[in-house]
């Protein structure tokens, strides 16, 4: 057994599912259709019906589906996305891959989620879209951009790939956006056994754009009627996995919040634990602001807690970005450089060890 509190441990559900996930297995064996069979089509029906929304297009993982977004909303005139540079830098990754540049907003203090009123005087003629990124679970006020965003005719796409399943009072992440992008990276709320995405729209024509982007700018076999096209598409049997797991997420996402609330309550006056205490968060990450998260990482360590931190570097400050970026200044992003931490937080922690971090959190 491993001695403290791993930050996850993928091999508990694997364990567990091991007799389901072979039978899905054999079933994908006995249909023998490896790309876009019966189960691919379902999971894109059952996903689009999950999250409220029309169209779900299945692609290779999180990143391509913000590539493929950005590729069906650009036009000759706007190349430019706007997005947050403290969300992992996902998205300024897919905006470079797909030629386009990019301008960062800052974030709320309270929420860390894109500020809208930072985005005044940035939307103009050039951009193509806003991305709103969901950010450790929480669905971010996703109206109060739209307002913004529709007065300027910018469309808004939503990067869900840490928030599936979150129910704001507008609805489900990802049903309000002209498009949203959606991980299953296995760690996240709803992993594969492998990388996979997809892309979610109720706009059938932009639907039609990105299932054509991710094969090849197919319309019809060989026919290629999109500019820009990939091969980017969600595997038959990952699907199948998915498919799986898909009607189990609520459930995994209450059990991440419960842990995320039992921390909370437990963290000493020097640490904030950011709340996830209500269907409007997917309970992804349990994140803590504080003064100095190196010193508590430390702390924690010695009590055998393992934490990480997401993310250490905003985007405009990464090496290999920076010098680009030397002018932008973005003073709530940056200021949370050195100061969050994120704690274990998956749906098959023990009690005993969410009662080890709490014991640890309460110490400091
Ligand atoms: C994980 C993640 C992505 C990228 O997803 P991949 O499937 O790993 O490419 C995009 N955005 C956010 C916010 C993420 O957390």
């Amino acid at each position: 057994m491993q001695l403290g509190v791993p930050m996850n441990d993928l091999s508990r559900r694997l364990r567990a599912e091991e007799d389901e996930l072979t039978a899905v297995f054999r079933d994908v064996l006995a249909e023998g259709r490896l790309i876009q069979g019966s189960h691919h089509t379902a999971f894109e029906q059952e996903l689009a019906v999950f999250v409220g929304a029309e169209h779900c297009v299945g692609v290779a993982s999180g990143t391509d589906a913000l590539e493929l977004c950005f590729r069906a909303l650009t036009s000759p005139e706007r190349r430019t996305i706007v997005t947050v540079a403290n969300a992992g830098g996902y998205s300024t990754l897919a905006a470079q891959r797909a030629g386009l540049a990019v301008r960062f907003a800052d974030v709320d203090p309270v929420t860390l989620c894109l500020d809208p009123s930072t985005l005044v005087g940035m939307l103009d003629d050039a951009v193509a879209a806003v991305v709103v990124t969901h950010l450790y679970g929480r669905a971010a006020d996703v109206p109060a951009v739209l307002d913004v965003c529709d007065r300027a005719g910018i469309p808004v796409v939503e990067d869900c790939a840490q928030a599936i399943g979150a129910t704001a009072p507008w609805g489900k992440t990802g049903s309000a956006g002209a498009l949203s992008a959606f991980s299953f990276y296995p760690t996240k709320n709803l992993g594969a056994l492998g990388d996979g995405g997809a892309v979610v729209t109720s706009d059938h024509h932009l639907a039609a754009k990105v299932r054509a982007l991710r094969q090849y700018g197919w319309s019809s076999r060989y026919e290629v009627s999109v500019r820009g096209g990939c091969n980017s598409r969600l595997d038959e049997l990952q699907a199948a996995f998915l498919r799986l797991r898909l009607p189990h997420v609520q459930m995994w996402n209450e059990t991440r919040r419960s842990v995320i609330g039992r921390y909370s309550d437990a963290a000493s006056s020097s640490t904030r634990v950011l709340e996830a205490n209500g269907l409007w968060h997917a309970g992804h990450l349990a994140v803590v602001v504080t003064e100095d998260a190196a010193d508590l990482a430390r702390h924690l360590a010695s009590r055998y807690v393992r934490t990480d931190v997401h993310y250490p570097i905003p985007d405009h400050r990464q090496p290999a970005l920076a010098e680009m970026y030397a002018d932008v200044h973005l003073p709530e992003t940056e200021a949370l450089t050195g100061r969050i931490l994120s704690l274990p937080c998956f749906p098959e922690i023990t009690e005993r060890e969410v009662d080890l971090v709490c014991r640890a959190l309460g110490e400091y």
